[in-house]
């Protein structure tokens, strides 16, 4: 009688590549939404639902970069504007501080 131990072949032990939940297990809640939201975007374009507009909301000599979407509130995904990079950059230097977000419609005021 012949005991043939034969250890268990696990395929599925191996990965031979990461899946994309892997890699979002360590981003935090806040960082999570913050992708999701993004996606959201991204597919709401994709599927035409959405367009991305070519000019910053702020459209001023102060301009540059590429136009990045912000979300004001990430639970609202497809509640997103959109602004160049100088101008997405200078919000979140506003938000950092405290301030409100400055309204284009109130350029007047603002000395953005
Ligand atoms: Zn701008
Ligand atoms: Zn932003």
């Amino acid at each position: 009688m012949t005991t043939s131990h034969t250890p268990g072949v696990r395929l599925n032990t191996m990965r031979t590549h990461r899946s994309s939940a892997d890699s979002l297990r360590h981003l935090s809640p806040v960082d999570l939404a913050k992708k999701s939201a993004m996606w959201a975007v991204k597919d709401a374009i994709r599927d035409g639902k959405m367009t991305k507009p070519d000019t910053c909301e702020f459209d001023n000599d102060d301009c540059s970069g590429r136009i990045e979407g912000h979300h004001d509130d990430y639970t609202k995904p497809l509640d997103v504007r959109w602004l160049c990079a100088t101008h997405h950059h200078r919000l979140h230097a506003a938000l950092r501080r405290g301030e409100a977000f400055p309204n284009p419609q109130h350029r007047s005021v603002t000395p953005w």
